[in-house]
């Protein structure tokens, strides 16, 4: 491809609103370009880059054994009223009605495609033999996301790979699950990505049944936990923290329990700073509603709830916050001020809360707090309703092994799961076994966010001056940069290495504008392209070209004669440092 010839739109400046390097180098070096927030054109750069990494999915998903389908966007809006998912989704899920003739069809764009797809096999597939089958597609995604941001890294329109197995027993989902598993890793590190597969949300089969494929990333807006030592991976929701329940031991604190003026000040920070204590001194009590019934949680001040540990300790079906409402009339006292003194709701605590001794607390009154409160002399709580109830942090120890985790920010760039039998129960998708007995069908799902990959590649690899991309999937592997295009040898040197490189296999880009060399080189570092090739009249002269890598400072010689079977080596060598 000729630079002057594609659509190839550079910037110098920041563009406005654009919060991340992903961001704001994908538009500087004319990927994509915003319609409205949440939807992207990917210029023909960002598309190159894009089919890149959907060819190496495919490539992987086909290789695994999966086979390729295409469904719909458009779906009727009554198959995700039969699995309970409009509900579910609430407002991400687009739907609208159109007119058909007389009559009003009710549609949703897919947000994901568990129910078209078993919706298909409850109609195509009805026996033991027809399985183990695992489907795919590669397609555009609708969600309507409360909060689009960073790029393309969250979208209302985004193509995802999703893929879903369907087996005759668990033991086989868990082979179809181990498949994919190890598809994804040869898929990302194809990809040129480093990533950590961390355990999550577990949902209905229990176990080791759902794992996020983390990108690593100051920007991500997932949390993990990581622990060097033995490479246990969680991410926040999921994440245990290590050291067994402590008994409840009544804390000898000298200080009495003493009631204390806070006037107008609720907050942790606040109440720390007007008492000079310290937030691990305080205890922060949450007042949830479990199936309908109020419950009070304590965690440590400088800790945060996990609800789906809270929910799991509980043993809820559904479990949020109270509303302020509830709160008042649990507590008698305005939302800020709650404690577990007086409290006549279940109270549990996190297992921190118990060697907090003399702690500061809210005392169910308007305004007023406690300090000097003990656990078992104050206020009590019921050896079975601790637990292990807060986000693991920094520093804590690793469940597996006891070492320090570590809490890093991470992007999803893909999930893989078991689903059971939720969706083939609720669409019927049956099969008979070899006695001729009807049984629900076993699934699992596995999504990959292709636009993702990008945008993560590129989030985490780039310096100051540009995008750095690993050679697989680099909108072009080449870029050749003729310094003076006016310069008939020149120009004639590179337009027979781009035709002889391009006939070689290689992608090419061939910065053919007539623009001061210091433009062209500025725009060869924002763009990134792996290989740089300059061409100026001085080196051919002396029967040379200058290669340099992006990734490196300094450019080394090449012989003009030999150039091209050595670019092919070079490249060679390159790609396959990117081999699983
Ligand atoms: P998130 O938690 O980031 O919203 P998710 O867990 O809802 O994502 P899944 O339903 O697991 O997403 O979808 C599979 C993959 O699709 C994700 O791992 C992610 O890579 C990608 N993806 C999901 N939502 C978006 C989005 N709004 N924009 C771009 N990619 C997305
Ligand atoms: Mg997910």
């Amino acid at each position: 491809m000729r630079w002057s010839q594609t659509l190839l739109p550079t910037m110098k400046e920041s563009p406005e609103g654009a919060e991340i390097p992903s961001h704001v180098l994908m538009l500087r070096a004319g990927l994509i370009n915003q319609v409205m927030a949440g939807a992207y054109t990917y210029l023909p750069l960002g598309l190159r880059a894009l089919r890149k990494a959907e060819r190496i999915v495919r490539d992987e998903m086909d290789r695994a054994g999966a086979v390729e389908l295409l469904m719909p966007a458009l779906t009727p809006i009554s198959l995700w009223a039969r699995t309970g998912r409009v509900d579910a989704f609430g407002n991400v899920l687009i739907q609208f009605k159109v007119k058909r003739q007389n009559r009003e069809v009710h549609l949703a764009l897919g947000p994901t495609h568990e129910e078209v797809v078993t919706d298909l096999v409850a109609h195509q597939v009805s026996s033991y033999r027809q399985l183990p089958i695992t489907l795919y597609q590669i397609q555009t995604k609708f969600r309507n996301e409360e909060r689009p941001r960073f790029g393309v890294l969250r979208t209302s329109e985004f193509l995802m790979k999703d893929a879903y197995s369907f087996d005759t027993s668990v033991e086989a989902l868990n082979a179809s699950y181990d498949k994919m598993y190890a598809a994804y890793c040869r898929i990302f590190t194809r990809c040129g990505l480093k990533y950590l597969p961390v355990e999550a949300e577990s949902g209905p089969i229990g176990g080791d049944a759902s794992h996020e494929f983390m990108v690593v990333a100051d920007n991500g807006e997932d949390s993990v936990v990581h622990c060097a030592a033995c490479s246990y991976a969680a991410n926040l929701e999921r994440a245990e923290i290590g050291g067994g329940p402590q008994s409840i031991t009544l804390v000898a604190g000298p200080a009495p329990l003493t009631k204390v003026d806070t006037p107008k000040v609720g907050s942790i920070e606040q109440v720390s700073k007007l008492l000079k204590c310290s937030p691990q001194q305080m205890l922060k009590t949450l007042i949830y509603v479990a199936d309908g019934n109020p419950v009070a949680v304590l965690v440590r001040g400088d800790h945060e709830a996990n609800e789906g540990k809270v929910r799991r300790a509980l043993g809820a079906a559904k479990l949020e916050l109270a509303d302020p409402e509830t709160i008042e009339k649990v507590t008698q006292a305005p939302v800020g001020f709650a404690g577990p003194v007086g409290l006549s709701i279940p109270i549990w605590a996190d297992r921190d809360v118990l060697v907090v001794a003399n702690a500061v607390i809210g005392a169910n009154e308007a305004d007023k707090h406690y300090t000097g409160a003990n656990i078992g002399r104050d206020f009590h709580v019921p050896a079975d309703h601790v637990a292990d109830l807060r986000n693991a942090g920094d520093g804590d120890a690793c469940p597996r092994c006891g070492q320090e985790l570590a809490l890093r920010h991470a992007i999803e760039v893909g999930h893989v799961f078991k689903l059971g039998t939720k969706y083939s129960d609720s669409l019927a998708a049956r099969f008979l076994d070899d006695q001729e007995q009807q049984h629900s069908i076993i699934m699992g799902c596995y999504g990959i966010g292709v636009n993702r990959i990008i945008a993560a590649a590129v989030e985490t690899s780039h310096d100051e001056l540009g995008i750095v991309w690993p050679l697989p999937i680099a909108p072009y592997e080449v870029l050749l940069a003729p310094l003076n295009v006016t310069d008939e040898e020149v120009r004639g040197a590179a337009e027979k290495l781009y035709d002889e490189l391009t006939a070689a296999g290689i992608d090419v880009l061939l910065d053919d504008r007539d623009q001061r060399p210091g433009v062209k080189f500025k725009d060869a570092d924002l763009v990134g392209i792996p290989l740089r090739v300059v061409i100026g009249g001085r080196g051919l002269k002396e029967g040379q070209l200058e290669v340099k890598w992006r990734r490196e400072k300094e450019p080394s010689n090449v012989p003009v004669a030999g150039a091209v079977p050595k670019i092919v080596e070079m490249l060679a060598a390159e790609r396959a440092k990117y081999a699983p």
